[in-house]
């Protein structure tokens, strides 16, 4: 007989979906559903700036179909490889597993995926029939190739103008090899060609074409030149021989044109750039390299692993540390900084900096590099033509068309220096944006339909996040090679297990919640509380009243080792006989047998257990239920081993077993059970 005095009640606001309560849940009370009318997204996509169906492919992954994921991906992002590799992964700092132990490892299941179904060959979309409009792309980046891919996929003749030899933007002349190997960056960019992109190398558009022609001769433009332009950071000596500004350098370097450093390398800045040139230094045999930031290492806006790996390979880092001037007889020898301190923050939020006064010193020098960013500059545009704001961006729409009608603009270039997965975003909004300012009939083409597998196929896992290997530091610091190595298949098998598949927000049935609170106790977030029911109910399901039946539940007991008016289920409370009797009328699982009796069946192991027995003394064992772990059939005093119940003087486990389940013991009770039931029956036949 179970009373029922309270229900859960869920704070929407609080819950993440993250689905903890629906798998605890022993009646199926609670469950996690879309919430309200509109379509719930998952904050993994939701946080994503492509929106890239992230539980879609994790599934897939998990079942192996790395096809399937690959092109689910591509219908969002056409850079799986690159992305798979160098994404900042905004995706993962929204995971709700994340509120459990760590976020699931989006971004390495990304790469697993690329890398597996790439294999040797191109998947390819379909590409709808030509529609004899013509697109111009100034820049082949992550953002100028991603519009082309959509708006070739959706039947635009595509044409590319790069003014360097290679296509890939920062990726290939920013991002350094041991990060993103070229020939990884060189697939996804075939693969884009392939769907009919055409890309024109060397290239630059207000020397090799004009722009007038562009804007003539198309039906529409994207410009996507990113940011190319080195700013200074106005130190006194900056123009001294072994002063190089971060991007330039690393574009060299690409370029085969590796330029000379000293042995004492200092990096201004604290981003990915600065990080890239430093691990950059370090391979090219500096002794020491450090890095000074003005603000702590917690502010670095370069990616926190980036970070650590180039600690572990030697880089200094000097926090709370500004440069004040580059000194040397032409040429670097040292550089001057002062302290900083933290001070309030700015109008962005961003604590401002002020230095010590007094504390300046010296370091060592014979190169230094200036990594603090880089701006965007159009010298191929007219400016009379097109409006620029008064700090020198492009003046966008809402549709981020320029002032110039067709004339459409994304990624760094609008943005400021952001990140590749921005860029791509906004490559596929402007190929929609462009798609609709040329009026076609339909939308873009993202390439074929994926079909998800059903939720219910999986599992859930609570092993802990996995990790990719790195090449050993003493082996990577001598070269390009790429330095993680990705994951196992059976580590993406276990991501998938870990990723809850967000669908929505829990929602209760009152009906049948039975006030065990194992939701309440599971929730992370603090979503549930149980609140008192006015009334209360009492729940039992209906005992045995003959002999025979009596009889029966009593071969079972016997056979389950157990007494037929014990209690099993203590918080219920409900005893054997009830459960029995239940089982014996067709309760078919523990849900079932909750939903019948009351019984919670969950959160103890022993009630588990024993009902585990009981159900199969009476000829009907449970198939465990894979994606719930609030059941599984656990030890009970019964199945220790001998030695087990050896084992504790203090419980005197086997003692308990012999005089608790004794004949002697058993006999007595099945005569009290027997009358107990006599009284019963008389009871009710008047
Ligand atoms: C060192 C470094 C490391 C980075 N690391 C990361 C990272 O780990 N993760 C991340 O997400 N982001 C990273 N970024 C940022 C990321 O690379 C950029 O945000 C992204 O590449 C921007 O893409 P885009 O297409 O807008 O521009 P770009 O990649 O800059 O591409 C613009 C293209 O336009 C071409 N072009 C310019 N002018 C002309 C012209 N007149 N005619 C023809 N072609 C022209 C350029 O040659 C270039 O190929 C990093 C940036 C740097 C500098
Ligand atoms: S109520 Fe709590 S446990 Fe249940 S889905 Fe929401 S956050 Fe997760
Ligand atoms: S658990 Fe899965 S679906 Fe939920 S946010 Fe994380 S990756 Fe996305």
């Amino acid at each position: 007989m179970t009373h029922i005095y309270r229900v859960a009640k869920v704070d929407k606001s609080k819950c993440v979906g993250c689905k903890r309560c629906e798998r605890r849940c022993p009646t199926g009370a609670i469950k996690v559903k879309p919430a309200g009318d509109c379509k719930y997204v998952a904050p993994c996509q939701n946080t994503c700036p492509a929106g890239i169906n992230v539980p879609g492919y994790v599934a897939l992954a998990g079942k192996g179909d790395y096809e399937g994921a690959y092109r689910l991906i591509r219908r969002d992002n056409p850079f799986p490889s690159v992305c798979g590799r160098v994404c900042t992964h905004p995706c993962e700092s929204a995971c709700n597993r994340g509120g459990y132990d760590d976020s699931v490892a989006i971004r390495d299941v990304k790469r697993f995926v690329a890398d597996k179904a790439y294999d040797g060959k191109f998947v390819k979309e379909p590409v709808w029939p030509k529609n004899g409009k013509r697109v111009a792309i100034i820049g082949a980046g992550p953002s100028g190739l991603t519009c082309g891919y959509y708006l070739a996929l959706t039947g635009y003749e595509v044409d590319v103008f790069e003014s360097e030899s290679t296509a890939g933007g920062v990726l290939l002349f920013g991002i350094p090899e041991y990060r993103l190997p070229k020939e990884v960056l060189a697939r996804d960019i075939k693969a884009i060609e392939e769907a009919g992109v055409k890309i024109h190398l060397n290239t630059k558009v207000g020397e090799d074409v004009k722009f007038e022609d562009l804007t003539r001769d198309y039906d529409a433009v994207y410009i996507a030149t990113g940011t190319q332009f080195c700013k200074t950071a106005g130190v006194i000596g900056e123009d001294k021989a072994g002063v190089y500004h971060g991007l330039d350098f690393l574009k060299e370097i690409s370029h085969g044109n590796a330029p000379k450093i000293g042995k004492n390398v200092v990096v201004v800045g604290g981003g990915n750039t600065a990080i890239d040139v430093s691990r950059t230094a370090v391979r090219m045999g500096a002794e020491n390299v450090t890095i000074v930031y003005r603000r702590r290492e917690g502010d670095m806006p370069a990616e926190r692993r980036e970070v650590i790996e180039a600690l572990e390979e030697g880089v200094q880092l000097q926090t709370l540390v500004s440069p004040v001037e580059i000194v040397g007889d032409g040429k670097v020898e040292k550089i001057k900084c002062s302290r900083m301190k933290i001070g309030e923050p700015d109008e962005r939020g961003r604590l401002s900096t002020h230095a010590i006064e007094g504390s300046e010193f010296e370091l060592e020098a014979d190169t230094v590099i200036m990594a603090v960013s880089q701006y965007a500059d159009f010298p191929f545009i007219d400016k009379d033509e097109v409006e620029l704001t008064e700090f020198g961006k492009l003046v966008l729409d809402e549709e981020r068309m320029t002032t110039l009608p067709g004339v459409f603009a994304g990624g760094d270039v609008s943005r400021g220096s952001a990140t590749a997965i921005e860029a791509i975003a906004d490559g596929k909004q402007a190929a929609i944006n462009i798609n609709n300012y040329l009026k076609a009939p339909t939308g873009i083409n993202q390439g074929a339909e994926i079909e998800l597998p059903p939720r219910e196929e999986f599992g859930w896992s609570n092993a802990l996040v996995s990790r990719m290997h790195n090449l050993p530091r003493e082996e990577r610091i001598k070269n390009n090679k790429e330095v993680a190595l990705g994951l196992t298949e059976e580590q993406v098998k276990t991501e998938s297990q870990r990723c809850y598949r967000c669908v929505g927000k829990a929602t209760v049935d009152e009906s049948i919640c039975y006030d065990c609170g194992m939701c309440w106790e599971y929730c992370d977030q603090g979503a549930i509380t149980m609140e008192p029911l006015p009334e209360g109910r009492t729940l039992q399901y209906p005992l045995p009243d003959t002999m025979e039946r009596a009889e029966e539940i009593l071969a079972i007991c016997r056979k389950a080792h157990l007494l037929p008016m014990q209690i099993i289920c203590k918080c219920g409370p409900t005893n054997t006989e009830e459960i029995v009797n239940a089982i014996l009328d067709g309760a078919r699982d523990m849900t079932d047998l909750t939903l019948k009796s009351g019984t919670r069946a969950g959160c103890t192991m022993y009630c588990v257990g024993q009902i585990s027995r009981l159900f199969e003394a009476c000829g009907r064992p449970l198939e465990s239920r894979e994606d719930d772990n609030y059941h599984p059939i656990t030890q009970t005093l019964w199945d220790f081993s001998d030695e087990a119940l050896d084992f504790d003087p203090i419980f005197k486990m086997r003692e308990m077993q012999t005089t608790l389940y004794s004949d002697e013991v058993f006999n007595a009770a099945a005569d009290a059970y027997r009358k107990v039931v006599k009284e019963r029956s008389e009871k009710k036949n008047g």
